[in-house]
């Protein structure tokens, strides 16, 4: 690709004032990788684990280690780790009617929960939680954070599960810090100790030296083509914590009266031990990344959050365009930079789950994975684009130079 000497100029630029940025974030993973090293050592990973299993898959040792070394890696009792689950929005599911019963409570104390989960919790004749007499309560956060006030004012006899979501959504806020978001649980378990406490974990593994189920946190779920599956696992979903509240999920997941003793997966577990490897790694390239955009969007003009110099707390940026042009510019030069389907041109589409059309650049190897350098954003207005994800920093980079060089060119 060329670009215009001004575009390499600004790039380079901003490259240079992320340099203390970057090396936090250098600290952030050496530590995350020491813990993935660990777990894998304790649990004595070896070739055998790797190695395909069909039919009930009972006694599946590749797959029940992996269950173990995640829930090492996320210092907690028990994990499910499964190809099985088909995406991010399934295991949320599966763990949300594995907790919930006719009758209870869900809570959600970061504002709603990710888009795709507004028909699972209120959808109408579809099987919906709604539908089997769960109620729904929703607390929006104040000034980007928890308020504690109408939470506890929220929290009621019924109140069973507590949703939180670690990252920003589809909207013009922050993520949430780890450390937050356990202050927020320990006050809710304070205020009625047999509540559930739930985390959607998506793009928020390893972008911090501690997971959400260290501080308190009962389980936390999260998808495999993200952050955790390191750009290599090709499927999944996983949920980790208590061991309590994960057995009710097996239950639900798969049957209750077989739990995780059955699974099999005839392609073998290789992808998802080596892509957990990776992971602190190519979490650091896609912040990395991450704070190349933000620095360089605005420094040409663009609001993007989180601000350039404060810490990460997800994978993704933000960046807020004037126009709904400079937004498909924008990701329209991320596909074009892509490795694969670069040759494609994204256009805003009704997608199944979201409640406006969304534009999604990702011309990924894993299809739709979005630890690969992907953008997507909803067609409304502010018009503000998410960008996330970068295996490797250079493409990242020269992701930015295209992308700046488009958005110019449709200003
Ligand atoms: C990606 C994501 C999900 C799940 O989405 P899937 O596309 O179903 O994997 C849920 N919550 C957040 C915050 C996400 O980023």
């Amino acid at each position: 690709m060329q670009f215009d000497e001004r575009i390499i100029s600004i790039v380079n630029e901003a490259e240079e004032r992320c340099k203390s940025s970057f090396a936090k974030l250098e600290r952030v993973a050496l530590e995350n990788q020491n813990k993935v090293l660990e777990a894998f050592s304790k649990n004595n990973v070896g070739q055998r684990h790797f190695a395909q299993t069909n039919g009930y898959g009972y006694d599946d040792i590749g797959r029940d280690t992996l269950c173990k070394v995640f829930a090492d890696v996320f210092r907690c009792e028990s994990a499910i780790v499964s190809p099985l689950m088909v995406s991010g929005t399934h295991a949320l599911t599966v763990a949300l009617y594995g907790v919930l019963r006719p009758g209870d409570e869900l809570l959600a104390v970061s504002g709603a929960p990710y888009d795709t989960l507004k028909e699972v919790i209120l959808g109408d004749g579809i099987g919906s939680l709604k539908d089997f007499g769960v109620t729904y309560r929703q607390v929006d956060l104040k000034n980007g954070a928890f308020d504690y006030e109408g939470i506890k004012h929220a929290i009621n006899d019924k109140t069973k599960l507590v949703f939180v979501g670690r990252s920003r959504g589809y909207e013009w806020r922050d993520a949430l810090d780890v450390r937050e978001i356990g202050k927020m649980a320990n006050f809710v378990k304070d205020l009625k100790p047999d509540v559930v406490v739930m985390c959607d974990n998506c793009y928020g593994e390893f972008v911090d030296v501690i997971e959400p189920t260290e501080v308190g946190v009962d389980i936390a779920v999260g998808s495999l083509i993200k952050n955790i599956g390191g750009g290599i696992a090709p499927s999944g979903g996983y949920v980790a914590g208590k061991k309590s509240v994960v057995d009710q999920v097996a239950y639900r997941l798969t049957s209750p009266s077989i739990g995780m003793e059955v699974g099999s997966y005839a392609y073998g577990y290789r992808e998802f031990y080596q892509g957990l490897f990776l992971a602190p790694h190519v979490t650091l390239q896609a912040l990395k990344s991450s704070v190349l955009f933000g620095e360089v969007f605005d420094s040409v003009g663009y609001k993007t959050m989180p601000r350039p110099n404060s810490d990460c707390k997800d994978i993704i940026r933000s960046v807020m365009f004037d126009t709904k042009d400079e937004l498909i510019a924008f990701c329209r030069a991320v596909q074009k930079a892509s490795p694969v389907d670069s040759n494609v041109t994204p256009f805003p589409w009704d997608m199944p789950g979201y409640e406006h059309q969304v534009i999604m650049a990702a011309g990924t190897f894993v299809a739709g994975a979005s630890i690969e350098l992907s953008a997507d954003s909803p067609i409304k207005e502010p018009y503000i684009a998410y960008i996330q994800g970068g295996l490797t920093y250079e493409h990242a980079k020269i992701a930015a130079m295209y992308c700046l060089q488009s958005v110019l060119e449709n200003k």
